[in-house]
């Protein structure tokens, strides 16, 4: 078990698997509708799905240890 990071397989929103990494910077189509909007210009690590054009992140929100998993004859 490492750090690093492996590539999402699926689109959490269509399941489908033509992911690809998305990089703010780079003007994609640019017809956003709010250009007043703040845009996310630090996301790192975001991908998009080609098939909903949804861009989306990985969040990583810590480790749960389950306890359910050890055995314990509490009673
Ligand atoms: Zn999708």
């Amino acid at each position: 078990m490492s750090n690093a990071r492996v590539v999402p397989y699926f689109c959490p929103y269509c399941a489908d698997e033509d992911l690809r990494p998305w990089a703010p910077s780079e003007p994609e189509e640019t017809t956003d509708p709010h250009p007043a909007n703040a845009e996310p210009k630090a996301v790192r690590g975001a991908w998009h799905c080609t098939s909903c054009t949804r861009v989306f992140t990985v969040a990583f929100q810590g480790m749960v240890i389950p306890n359910d998993v050890t055995n314990h004859p509490s009673t």
